[in-house]
């Protein structure tokens, strides 16, 4: 693939960590994604570059030995052969998980697992390039990832039109071309089911013949659905207190030794007479148009990794959530009351002085 997966998957990343900065959510500590290998379409390229702590990959004869309840979601490449204990996906769906699949998983195993919603037309499309309209730019699914509300997407050989039997799908993305021929254009569509979801795409998510563009908004809407999943698990409010072990505070200082380089421009502190910045962390230090600088792009500190936050804000934060990974600072002894003070002074007006002896 002559394309730089990686590269873009850290695009994605950077813009998603810019969002969640504000929720103090560090985007690589989000879920568990698993990586199924369809005989048309490898995914690792997908998963190994997606945000998440856990990624893993197999292929389909280790399904019936796969632990699939502690993944978020599970993607699935094109993959044109039955799947024995395809079951198992859609338990895992009714109990919560987000399933992705591509192109031909549609008539290998989803339509018999879904007879009741999904299925998939007898004919087979002649592949191509497609213009797909997003139905809204402020779908779950494409927030974020892109301007345009129509772009093209790449279709295979031999994929069958999705054909909706439930008719409240969400038809995400829909061709005018694909209708026109084949009576249907669904290009990808997310459905409910139990506890979950199924998003199922037409094309594959990262064909060769999409544009970087292409690759792009395919990364984002992975990314989104990632999301999406991990949110309905644990939402941002509840998974904050876990993630603050992943902040670090910045806090203004004299620097030592200015000789040392600032960990996002590289140039020294000499002849430098603005503020300069330190990660309590790891102890680098920052230029202050640096490191506001990096806190616009993804927040986080070039050496160490962990979400900046400027000191200052320490007590907000505190006071917000449970001090469970802070120390928080000991209260200052209660003054004593007025009251008390008033009665004291007065007690010791009244006492009279100790008559001077003889
Ligand atoms: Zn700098
Ligand atoms: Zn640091």
């Amino acid at each position: 693939m002559g394309v730089d997966l990686k590269k873009i998957y850290a695009k994605v990343a950077e813009k998603k960590q810019a969002e969640k900065r504000k929720v103090f959510v560090k985007v690589s500590n989000n879920g568990a994604v698993l990586g199924i290998n369809g005989r048309i379409e490898k995914v690792e390229g997908a998963v190994k570059n997606l945000y998440a702590n856990q990624k893993d990959i197999i292929d389909f004869s280790k399904l019936g030995a796969t632990d699939l309840s502690k993944y978020h979601v599970i993607l699935i490449g094109s993959h044109d052969k039955k799947v024995p204990l395809a079951d198992r996906l859609k338990k895992y769906i009714e109990e919560g998980g987000f399933l992705v699949t591509t192109a031909r998983c549609l008539d290998s195993f989803i339509a018999d697992l879904f007879p009741d919603i999904i299925t998939y037309e007898k004919q087979q499309i002649k592949g191509g390039a497609f213009k797909g309209e997003i139905s809204s730019l402020e779908h779950p699914l494409f927030r974020g990832a892109t301007k345009k509300k129509a772009m093209k997407f790449w279709i295979e050989d031999n994929c069958h039109p999705i054909k909706k039997v439930k008719p409240d799908i969400d038809e995400v993305v829909s061709s005018k071309k694909l209708e026109k021929k084949y009576g249907s254009g669904a290009m990808i569509v997310a459905l409910n089911y139990g506890a979950g979801m199924i998003v199922h795409m037409l094309p594959k998510l990262h064909p060769p013949q999409s544009n970087e563009q292409g690759h792009y908004v395919s990364a984002y809407l992975l990314s989104n659905i990632l999301d999406e999943a991990v949110n309905k698990a644990i939402p941002d409010e509840i998974r904050m207190p876990s993630d603050m072990r992943q902040m670090a505070y910045v806090n203004m200082v004299i620097i030592d030794d200015p000789s040392k380089n600032c960990a996002f421009c590289k140039s020294t502190f000499k002849e430098y007479e603005g503020k300069v910045f330190r990660c309590g962390s790891c102890g680098e230090h920052y230029h202050e148009f640096c490191i506001e600088q990096q806190l616009a792009r993804d927040g986080t500190c070039r050496k160490c990794g962990k979400l900046m936050i400027y000191e200052k804000f320490k007590e907000a934060i505190n006071s917000v959530y449970e001090p469970q990974y802070f120390q928080p600072p000991a209260p200052p002894p209660e003054p004593k009351k007025e009251e008390e003070k008033e009665e004291k002074k007065e007690e010791k007006k009244v006492e009279p002085p100790p008559p001077p002896p003889g």
